[in-house]
């Protein structure tokens, strides 16, 4: 059902993502072009239920779509896990006219989104804006492109010294639930191996490595590992100290990449990504779409309900992995 959206409001939440300004700029831009009031929430849902409102013009997001982080801040907020956070959250959405709401963020905000949007009749979109690439029913998630290729520029380089002494490196990458990160950057560094969340449970990936990289005869390797933990077991730590103690004759390191993921200037792929996908999120709302995310499909502009986005698991392409496994020999 149309309605006349004047007002949107437009927060970042949960873990900053490069390209998350191209969202936001998008958004701006593309919602004045159409002449509705924008309001920038700072600090994602913790600005909306503390009132952090900025008026935003099409000049608040000027000289932003190469900056890294998120001009609105971002933060996780536990009160708006609850319904009384969520009250105050509408409430002063109401105050201030705010019509209609654009999340960008991963699958805990838009989850948080879906929420809200059930409780009160309020017209949200989702953006997804996420490192970790896992949120189904898009082919690539803001900020994902950028994550790469910082990992393949740190990879490239700790690969000089696993050359030079003939070491394993173990180097953890973001992806608590989704190796998309640790399976591409594998690929695309020419990495021996990825361990990721989403490999086969009953076969003991590391012992699968070493066997193949014996009948490599391999004196060095590269494995891209998530950081995902289940039962205590996993992430870079876990694999070299398994290898100090059931493989001795091996020399084993650990780089844990960390925030250095998140960081820097998004790249080429992600503005534009952001861009588009900032663009499209209102004209859905101008179309009279609700509740869903945008996302992109072969190049293609889809809109994918919240529900389906945060609760289906988004597979990994098993051809990666053949590529892989096929291509380190
Ligand atoms: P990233 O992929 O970078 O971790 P994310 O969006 O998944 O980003 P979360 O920390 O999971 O990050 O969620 C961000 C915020 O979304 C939370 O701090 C909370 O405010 C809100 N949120 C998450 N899950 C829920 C939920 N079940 N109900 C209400 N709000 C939620």
């Amino acid at each position: 059902m149309e309605r006349n959206i004047k007002t949107i409001g437009v927060l970042t939440s949960g873990g900053d993502a490069p390209g998350m300004n191209a969202a936001i700029r998008a958004v701006t831009r593309t919602a004045r072009y159409h002449n509705m009031n924008v309001v920038g929430i700072m600090r994602g849902y913790q600005g909306l239920i503390e009132r952090e409102f900025v008026k935003f013009t099409s000049s608040s997001v000027s000289n932003t779509i190469q900056r890294g982080g998120t001009i609105l801040k971002t933060a996780r907020c536990m009160e708006f896990m609850t319904a009384e956070g969520r009250k105050k959250a509408y409430e002063n959405m109401v105050e201030v006219g705010i019509d209609a709401l654009v999340v960008i963020g991963g699958n805990g905000s838009l989850t948080g989104a879906q929420l809200f949007a059930r409780e009160y009749d309020i017209p949200i979109i989702g953006l997804p804006g996420t490192i970790d690439n896992d949120l189904y029913g898009t082919d690539s998630t803001i900020g994902y492109d950028s994550a790469l290729n910082t990992i393949v520029e740190c990879v490239d380089k700790i690969r000089d010294t696993a050359n030079s002494h003939d070491r394993i490196f173990f180097i953890e990458v973001m992806g608590r639930d989704a190796g998309f990160l640790a399976q591409n950057s594998a690929i695309a560094s020419g990495a021996e191996a990825a361990i990721i969340p989403e490999g086969k449970t009953d076969v003991d990936q590391l012992a699968e490595f070493i066997e193949r990289g014996k009948r490599k005869s391999k004196n060095s390797a590269i494995v891209l590992v998530s950081e995902s933990q289940k039962d205590g077991k996993g992430g870079a730590n876990y694999y070299a100290e398994r290898v100090k103690k059931e493989y001795p004759q091996l020399s084993s390191h650990v780089t844990i990449l960390g925030h250095l993921q998140r960081g820097g200037t998004p790249s080429a792929y992600d503005r534009i990504l952001a861009s588009r996908l900032g663009y499209a999120a209102i004209e859905a709302l101008l179309e009279g779409q609700r509740n869903v995310m945008i996302g992109i499909k072969n190049d293609e502009i889809v809109y994918v309900p919240i529900s389906r986005a945060v609760k289906m698991n988004k597979p990994i392409n098993q051809e990666l992995i053949s590529v892989l496994n096929v291509l380190s020999m």
